[in-house]
């Protein structure tokens, strides 16, 4: 890894490159099979956003509860989840046992069988307002299905999405996702290879904004699909709706007989068992759930009324996948709703994050979010609401703080955002708010 003369850096630049330095030659392990592994893993990772990983992509042996061990010997206490699936941990005895169970059983049968059933029944128990489900493997998928049920069921093109919101990787929804404060609200691809013959239907707006929202409404009359929004702004800084900003935009959907859907994959069975539609109090027509679900497995799903799959029943339009309602991950995800009804779970998880989040607000640092989730921000005096204002935080300090961490044995993700699960408790929340005091001074 290549890295400018110590010379040329100011001294904030310079702090990270001595911690990068420090932190890189204790993690020679991972260094040398991250360039082993680029002679025949293209890009050497296996997503894209791992690839600039500081100090260097790192390779873990094995996950214990809530802690990860890399292949140099380190033990990192975890605030990553795995990008948020790991919300009971890992070498869960529950999950453990119910997916040796059905590995006895069989992997997978490509027809049905009866855990898709208790699967569905289960998610209609815990979300209110979802009366059906359909089940896929990743969050990408399910919003791309959750978009066609969309323009299926209105026999519209168009969608609105919102600057900043993740919604999976693919051409359509990849689009007005980092653009620069300098850029006008447009949709804007995020990287090569997105025709604009792809993401020609969709419509970018500020999020939190009911007025651009109404606006856009009023000059495509009949042509919008559909709304996607994520209802907590995980992917950009864990912004909060402003209060009634989730009612006004169902509402503005309903009145213009657009599809409104939650994008739930962070936000489900995470900030409660029925996610943003209990912790809102506000039901979409559509959500979709990923991460969480299955606790580490690849489980997504779409949920609603009854009446939203209609156009699946009748055929006018097609969800499908090898591997959709796998028993392994539905096993899993079994499991872990399980563990997650337990009483006072979310009020644990919640208020584990919320004394962090207090603990680095001590520090004269803004956070946003929920305890389950949340981000914190150097260079912010109020919390950011949407995502150009989270352009305005200062990651270079945040990354130092991140390289601290790591070094005081806690892992955290690149983008300072911070997932809280069952999995942490009274001993986690001693050795995380140590090592923020070290780090932080
Ligand atoms: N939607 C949201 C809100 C996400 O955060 C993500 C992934 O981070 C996705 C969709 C895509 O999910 P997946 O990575 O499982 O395809």
């Amino acid at each position: 890894m290549k890295s400018p003369g110590i010379a040329s850096l100011g001294f904030r630049e310079a702090v990270q490159h001595f911690l990068e330095t420090a932190l890189l030659m204790d993690i020679p392990q991972s260094t040398r099979l991250y360039e082993r592994a680029c002679q025949s893993l293209a890009t050497g990772v296996s997503s894209g956003i791992r690839r600039h990983a500081t100090p260097s992509p790192m390779y873990y042996e094995r996950a214990d509860g809530p802690y990860f061990f890399d292949v140099d010997g380190h033990r990192f206490l975890d605030y990553t989840l795995a990008w948020g699936p790991l919300i009971v941990g890992s070498n869960h005895a529950t999950l453990n046992a119910r997916i040796a169970e059905q590995l006895s059983r069989g992997y997978t049968f490509g027809a049905q069988h009866r855990a898709e059933i208790e699967v569905a029944e289960r998610l209609t128990q815990l979300v209110p307002g979802v009366e059906q489900v359909i089940l896929s493997n990743s969050g990408t998928e399910a919003v791309q299905a959750a978009l066609r049920l969309a323009r299926a069921s209105t026999g519209r093109a168009k969608f609105v999405k919102f600057e900043g919101h993740y919604h999976g990787w693919l051409n359509n929804v990849l689009v007005s996702y980092r653009p620069k404060a300098s850029d006008p609200v447009e949709t804007t691809p995020t990287c090569g290879g997105q025709p604009a013959s792809e993401y020609a239907d969709v419509i970018s707006l500020p999020w939190n904004d009911l007025g651009a929202l109404e606006q856009a409404f009023a000059k495509y009359p009949g042509e919008i699909a559909g709304v996607i929004t994520e209802p907590i702004l995980a992917n950009s800084g864990s912004c909060l709706p402003e209060p009634g900003y989730l009612q006004g935009l169902v509402d503005l959907c309903r009145q213009h007989g657009a599809v409104s859907i939650f994008d739930e994959v962070i936000t489900g069975f995470r900030i409660a068992l029925g996610g943003a539609r209990e912790y809102f109090g506000v039901q979409p027509d559509l959500s979709v759930y990923g991460k969480a679900i299955a606790g580490g497995f690849t489980l997504s799903a779409v949920g609603g009324k009854r009446a939203i799959f209609d156009v699946l029943r009748q055929g006018t339009t097609l969800h499908a996948g090898t591997y959709n309602g796998h028993p392994i991950n539905l096993a899993a995800a079994l499991a872990t709703l399980e563990i997650l009804s337990e009483p006072g779970t979310f009020a644990r998880m919640h208020a584990h994050g919320q004394a962090i989040r207090a603990k680095l607000q001590s520090k004269s640092l803004a956070t946003t979010g929920v305890g389950t989730i949340f981000s914190v921000h150097w260079g912010q005096k109020t919390p950011p609401k949407d995502y150009r204002a989270t352009l305005q935080s200062d990651m270079a300090s945040y990354t130092k703080f991140r390289l601290g961490m790591l070094e005081a044995g806690v892992l955290l993700l690149p983008d300072a955002r911070w997932y809280v699960g069952a999995v942490h408790g009274e001993e986690q929340l001693a050795q995380v708010t140590s090592a923020i005091d070290k780090v932080l001074g």
